[in-house]
């Protein structure tokens, strides 16, 4: 396991990781959203959590009234055997400030003030300090602002919030050790600090508690410990700090002697008592928790270099002339006008695989299919008795000539009413496909102008107005197809003649029926079944010129069908070629370059919003690749040591 390999010869593996894992902090990865594996201290006011810190680092830290900790502080302490007394730095905003024991609690405060102000606000953009002495152990520890419930003078109203939300940023994600702080005078289910942690680690897996002021309540300290009703899953330390003028040295040797000769405490084990305990444990959780985390930290980083350097890739180049917007602007152009091709004619979808809406030529296949499927396929007949709409009409149609003569106009007054009932199907599937294609064709466009929104609403207006004119043309189309369907009979398809002369064969048998009243009133025919004959005996002079006009037009009828939908198809079909092979092009050249070049004008003005996300893109890409190399160094070593 790497993690073991890495704990045991931590002095020359442990440090280079926590020095890439401290880089990646300083670069602000975790703006990124990358979360780096931290220890976080957590604790009410006055628990003593500086006083840890200052224990761990052998230093003195801001302490007492007004210049409690007001922003995270980053503690990176490093053990430096050459360090003959202490080197302290602090780093904030991108700056770094040399300090010493005696002026750190006025660096601090200085640094506070400058990142959250002279008042008593918090802020949540940290300082770090980087103490480098012998014998310190190396940890890196996040101190935050104290827990307090109640605003003191000068404080925010708001106070706890802030806290709390400070504090929930950077305990709650799972790369974070919450290193609790407790007063040993305290009853531990009442603090503060116990429930927030409970909110974002419940069983307690990667909290370790720190319990300070050993030597103020001894009593009942050992059964608070053992009984753990707090749920700490990483385990209790039990600490004295400095108390007073003490030197570190000398508050050691009174840790030391308190936990040996005490007669309450001594019963503590001594895996859980004093300073040294606490750092070890503290350099063993460190070292697995990176160990753990560094491997996912790199596939982040890959991730987000990868997206980041695409979408930078993506925006557009920040154009300067007239020459350069122009050229954008006809690329764009030219770029739509392949992807409608694709979409609405060619039937290519490897733009948008599993967009189905923008699947333009199957969309469009559907709605005509549909539109021919509505269509009556046999003549529209009345409920009338069989034939009877026929006689009424050639009842009117009477006239002063031979009566042997079929009349014609009785034909077309019954063509034109069936007609008339389905003239309306052509202009609904007009419509319908014109609606989808501008959708269609704004939402592609759309996406081709996602980086000039400045340009956006002009060109869907272009879209909108072609579209509107060129749907205004498929009505006229349309209605010049109903009208001639209307006003003349004629098909050269020659299943015309041939159905109807097949229909006719039976028109013997069918007089018959009428005719000889002897025979049954039932007659069977193959276009319309078994049909009742038995009312037209009343009409025997014009029911043979009846079945002979439903003959015929049943027979025309599947050619004035083919026609409305073969139409209609060939007409949408040509109409979408032309607007998307020139039409459009045309029309938005026409409006946004044309004369007055007003789009061409309105593409120089980037809008702040393009900027800014370059800019951001631009950082964010340095950053990770930065952060890359970081990492790329360390990753080398766990893969070796990893492997022994
Ligand atoms: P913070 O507000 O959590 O940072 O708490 P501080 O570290 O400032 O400590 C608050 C007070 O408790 C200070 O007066 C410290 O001297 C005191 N204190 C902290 N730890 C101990 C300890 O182990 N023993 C004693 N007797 N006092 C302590
Ligand atoms: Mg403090």
């Amino acid at each position: 396991m790497a993690g073991n390999a890495l704990v045991r010869s931590y002095n020359d593996n442990i440090r280079p990781l926590l020095d890439a894992v401290d880089r990646l902090r300083h670069l602000k990865v975790t703006d990124e959203g990358i979360q780096l594996p931290t220890i976080v201290v957590v604790g009410d006011q006055s628990s003593g959590k500086s006083s840890v810190l200052e224990s761990l680092a052998g230093i003195s830290l801001p302490r007492g009234q007004g210049i409690c900790t007001r922003v995270p502080l980053v503690m990176r302490l490093q053990g430096d055997p050459d360090a003959t007394e202490p080197l302290l730095h602090l780093e904030y905003r991108s700056k770094t400030v040399e300090t010493t024991e005696a002026g750190i609690t006025e660096a601090i405060n200085e640094a506070t003030v400058e990142i959250a102000g002279a008042g008593k606000g918090i802020s949540d953009a940290p300082i770090t300090l980087v103490v480098k002495k012998k014998g310190v152990p190396d940890l890196t520890l996040v101190d935050l602002p104290g827990i307090t419930r109640v605003a003191v003078h000068g404080q925010p109203e708001d106070i706890y919030e802030q806290i709390s939300h400070t504090i929930m940023g950077y305990i709650a994600p799972k790369e974070s050790i919450i290193l609790n702080v407790l007063s040993a005078t305290v009853d531990f289910p009442t603090c503060e600090s116990i429930r927030m942690s409970q909110k974002v680690d419940p069983l307690g897996e990667r909290t370790l508690a720190v319990v300070t002021k050993s030597d103020k309540a001894p009593e009942g300290l050992l059964e608070k410990v053992t009984v753990d009703d707090v749920r700490i899953g990483l385990g209790y330390v039990c600490v004295r700090n400095r108390v007073g003028d003490e030197t570190y040295e000398q508050a050691r040797d009174e840790e030391k002697r308190l936990f040996n000769l005490h007669p309450l405490l001594s019963q503590i084990d001594k895996s859980m008592t004093g300073i040294p305990v606490l750092a070890h444990r503290l350099t063993q959780i460190q070292a697995s928790i990176i160990a753990k985390c560094l491997p996912d930290i790199v596939k982040k980083i890959d991730e987000k270099l990868h997206r980041s350097m695409s979408d930078l890739n993506g925006m557009p180049q920040k154009l300067s002339n007239r020459a350069d917007a122009l050229k954008a602007i006809l690329h764009i152009f030219k770029v739509l006008r392949e992807s409608l091709e694709m979409s609405l004619i060619k039937g290519e979808y490897g733009e948008f695989p599993d967009e189905q809406s923008l699947h333009g030529a199957a969309r469009i296949y559907e709605m005509i299919s549909s539109y021919s499927s509505e269509l009556p396929s046999n003549c529209p007949t009345t409920d009338d008795p069989f034939l009877m709409e026929e006689v009424r009409v050639l009842e009117e149609a009477k006239g002063i000539w031979l009566p042997n003569f079929l009349p014609r106009s009785a034909f077309c007054v019954l063509l034109k009413r069936k007609v008339g009932t389905i003239s309306q199907k052509p202009h609904e599937v007009i419509n319908a496909v014109w609606d989808y294609v501008e959708n269609l064709t704004i939402q592609i466009l759309l996406r081709h102008l996602q980086n000039y929104p400045q340009i956006q609403s002009l060109s869907q207006r272009v879209v909108h107005n072609l579209i509107t004119k060129l749907s205004a043309k498929s009505y006229e189309f349309v209605m010049n197809m109903i009208e001639m369907e209307l006003c003349s009979d004629y098909t050269s398809n020659p299943d015309y003649m041939k159905r109807w002369t097949e229909f006719m064969e039976k028109q013997g048998h069918f007089m018959e029926a009428i005719e000889d009243h002897s025979k049954p009133t039932k007659v069977s025919l193959e276009a319309f079944g078994e049909v009742e004959v038995g009312h037209l005996r009343a009409h025997a002079d014009v029911a043979e010129q009846a079945f002979d006009i439903r003959m015929r037009l049943t027979a025309y009828w599947k050619s004035v069908v083919l026609r409305l939908v073969d139409g209609v198809a060939l007409h949408i079909l040509h109409s979408i070629k032309n607007m998307v092979e020139s039409q459009l092009e045309v029309e938005l050249i026409n409006e946004l370059v044309g004369p007055e070049m007003a789009g061409v004008d309105r593409m120089l003005e980037e809008s702040p919003a393009t900027a800014t996300k370059r800019d951001r893109l631009k950082k964010s890409v340095e950053l990770l690749r930065q952060s890359k190399g970081i990492v790329a160094n360390v990753m080398d070593r766990i893969v070796v040591e990893g492997g022994k």
